[in-house]
């Protein structure tokens, strides 16, 4: 290559590298430029930056500040609450959920006596092994295998139940463990050594009470009993004097003196039973004796007080229920006596009902035998109820005052039947009465009565008449039950009509108007022998009446049914019964129809369709005569106009069921109505009436009735319906 060319190309290499150091130096600007700006915005973040770590120093400083004063708080809250713990004199420890102990204050670590396993990480199953193994605890009867089980079944339950566990030296810690949502336990050890003490202390301080109050009562029981004897001796002695010639004024002193004697008697013989009862010093002395003859010795004691202020005094004995069991006829008849005494002392009129009900349960031998005394009394105020069942407490009020008494009897009587494994409750109204009652579980006794005594021979009506409606049921029942036919009548002008096929009368001796024994004398007077029984609260008065010429016995009552019953079989056969065919026993009586018409001409038209019929028909004009009849005619059946005067035949219906509800017998009861209107036959029938008739009558749909109702023992009232039809035809 020429020099030429060298020179040349070297010159356009040199243009070319000064170019290429333009663009290089324009770059280098460029870039110098660009690096400036970077720089100054980085000086810019710089700035930022510096300013945000100074605020983010003085916020750490802040936050280190008051993360120190916290930690200071809490180790000062720390400090205090286990000082706090540490002071308290009950044990506190507690546990992680793998049962170890994380930490636990002086006085729980005291009991190991600074045991070295005993300290935080132990596990609970260590510790319990600690306690028995060194005797720290007093297992009483558990070995300590069973009782360390016990303890730990016991710490692993979800909850587990306080537990009071003695240490070896007699202290008693209460240990109460409760489990927190992690499984932690918090455990308490409560030194209660001084209530258990204290508990000791009182039980020992109440059962000498209890001794010393038993002491007493039975320091008391002995002067009772030491009084009471001279005092019989007062009054016997006051009563014997008194039977000796005395001048009024001397008798006057003697009756005060025996008078007052027999109060203090009523008094110490009350505080007598009750010191003898808290004593616990009162024997039951169980034998066989009859309740029922119980009840009416009661009633005899009562009469004459209740006689002097007109009461009743009523007995009814569930016919059911055997009389006689195995019990302390004297304590029973002791509470008999105090509820029926207050009864009648607390009752100016109406009556005194004693009812006796109890299923006997042959099984066991035992009857739970329920005595009821209900009166009319004076009733106590609701507030007052419970408090009288108190020793010396009774209603404080007006009435009351007039009565007087010790407050005693009911507390004893209650104690008494409770000792008897009995109850004793009372329902009462103010003003309106009161009802006694309790129960008793009673051995039955061997010798009860016959469950039917035999029916006396030719006795098969008897007439019962008492003005007292209750009376009449119950002797209905008593009567009924020895298959005798019984008419009611509630006056003696009524049983002198109701007299015919009657074999005997049972007559109540007070009645209004008629007494029973005026009654003899007007059945006697009618040329009738019919035997007479009277029944009579006040005999002897009874006794020395004229009339009683006529009568075949008189009886005290309320009667006992063994003694009614034995009077009964005395009547014998009955010859002189004023018609002397049903007298005989082979002949059956008559079907007795009833018949309630107020219209004269239908019943006229009646008479007529049944004349044929062999019966003993009897018409009664309106509803309240029906009702009446129903109690003294004794219907087989009745046939009742609806419609009818002062009481119609449902209501006569109604009544004459209520009245069976107390015999549990049932009479067919056939309505006559005018027509029969749509849905009347429903009032018809809920009213208890059985079938009905629409009139006009027909013959054969009566004598249809009277062939389907005849009772056995009554004689058929018609020849059958074939026979009739061939007759006829
Ligand atoms: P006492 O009859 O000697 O006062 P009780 O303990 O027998 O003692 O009776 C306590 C009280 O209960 C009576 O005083 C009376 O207030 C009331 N009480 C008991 N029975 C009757 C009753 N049948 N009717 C009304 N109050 C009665």
């Amino acid at each position: 290559m020429s020099l030429a060319n060298k020179l040349a190309e070297e010159r356009r290499g040199r243009l070319a590298a000064e170019r290429l150091l333009e663009l290089k130096q324009v770059e280098l600007s460029a870039a110098n430029r660009k690096l400036g700006r970077h720089a100054a915005a980085l000086q810019g973040e710089i700035v930022e930056t510096r300013a945000e770590v100074e605020t983010v120093k003085t916020e750490n400083e802040r936050v280190k500040t008051e993360l120190g004063q916290a930690n200071q708080k809490v180790e000062i809250a720390e400090r205090r609450l286990w000082h706090s713990v540490q002071t308290i004199t009950d044990g506190f420890a507690f546990f992680n959920s793998d049962n170890q102990m994380i930490a636990a204050n002086g006085a729980y670590l005291t009991i190991f006596d600074g045991h070295e396993l005993i300290r935080p990480g132990v596990n609970y199953v260590t510790i319990l092994q600690v306690l028995t193994e060194e005797g720290i605890v007093n297992t009483g009867n558990l070995a300590p295998d069973d009782w360390r089980q016990m303890m730990t079944e016991r710490w692993m339950s979800p909850n587990p139940e306080p537990i009071t566990v003695r240490l070896w030296n007699d202290q008693y810690v209460k240990l109460v463990d409760r489990r927190g949502h992690g499984g932690d336990i918090v455990s308490l050890g409560l030194n209660i050594t001084e209530s258990v003490r204290y508990e000791k202390q009182l039980k020992d301080a109440r059962a000498e009470a209890e001794a010393a109050s038993r002491a007493k009562s039975a320091f008391l029981a002995n002067m009772s009993h030491e009084i009471r004897t001279p005092m019989n001796g007062v009054v016997g002695m006051a009563e014997l004097l008194g039977d000796t010639g005395l001048s009024e004024e001397q008798q006057l002193y003697v009756d005060t003196i025996k008078n007052s004697g027999e109060a203090l008697l009523v008094i110490i013989n009350d505080v007598l039973d009750y010191s003898k009862i808290e004593a616990q010093k009162l024997q039951l002395h169980p034998e066989p004796f009859d309740l029922e003859r119980s009840i009416h010795e009661v009633i005899m004691l009562l009469q004459p007080s209740a006689r002097d202020k007109g009461l009743t005094l009523l007995v009814d004995f569930d016919l059911f229920l055997p009389t006689t069991y195995v019990g302390d006829p004297g304590r029973i008849r002791q509470v008999l006596t105090n509820l029926m005494g207050n009864a009648v002392k607390f009752t100016s009129d109406g009556h005194v009902l004693v009812r006796v009900t109890g299923v006997p349960d042959p099984e066991s031998g035992q009857a739970d035998v329920t005595i009821v005394i209900e009166d009319t009394g004076i009733g106590i105020p609701e507030d007052k109820v419970d408090h009288i069942f108190g020793e010396f407490n009774q209603v404080e009020n007006e009435r009351n005052r007039q009565f007087d008494g010790t407050g005693l009897g009911l507390a004893i009587s209650q104690r008494l039947v409770k000792l008897m494994d009995g109850d004793m409750w009372v329902t009462s109204e103010d003003g309106v009465g009161s009802c006694f009652g309790f129960k008793l579980p009673l051995a039955l006794s061997e010798s009860n009565l016959p469950e039917h005594p035999p029916v006396p021979d030719g006795l098969r009506r008897v007439l019962v008449v008492d003005d007292i409606e209750a009376n009449r049921t119950i002797l209905r029942r008593q009567l009924e039950q020895m298959g005798l036919g019984v008419v009611c009548c509630s006056s003696g002008m009524q049983a002198l009509k109701n007299l015919d096929n009657i074999d005997l009368v049972l007559t109540d001796h007070n009645m209004p108007e008629m007494d029973g024994l005026e009654l003899a004398d007007a059945i006697r007077a009618a040329d009738n022998p019919v035997p007479i029984l009277l029944l009579s609260s006040n005999p002897s008065f009874a006794a020395n009446d004229p009339g009683a010429a006529h009568l075949h016995a008189i009886m005290q009552k309320p009667v006992p049914r063994a003694d009614l019953f034995a009077r009964l079989q005395s009547v014998g056969p009955v010859i002189n019964s004023s018609t002397a065919a049903p007298s005989d026993p082979a002949m059956p009586r008559k079907m007795r129809v009833l018949a309630a018409e107020d219209n004269k001409t239908n019943q006229l038209v009646f008479g007529k369709m049944v004349k044929d019929a062999d019966i003993d028909l009897k018409f009664a004009n309106n509803g309240i005569e029906a009702v009446e009849y129903f109690e003294s005619f004794a219907p087989d059946l009745i046939f009742m106009d609806i419609s009818m005067p002062k009481m119609d035949g449902k209501e006569a219906t109604v009544k004459i069921r209520e009245l069976e509800t107390k015999t549990g017998s049932h009479v067919p009861i056939v309505a006559l109505t005018a027509h029969a209107m749509d849905g009347d036959d429903q009032g018809i029938l809920a009213s208890g009436i059985d079938h009905y008739l629409t009139k006009p009558l027909r013959k054969p749909e009566i004598h249809g009735k009277l062939r389907e109702m005849c009772p056995e023992g009554a004689l058929p009232p018609l020849p059958d319906a074939e026979e009739e039809a061939r007759q006829a035809g």
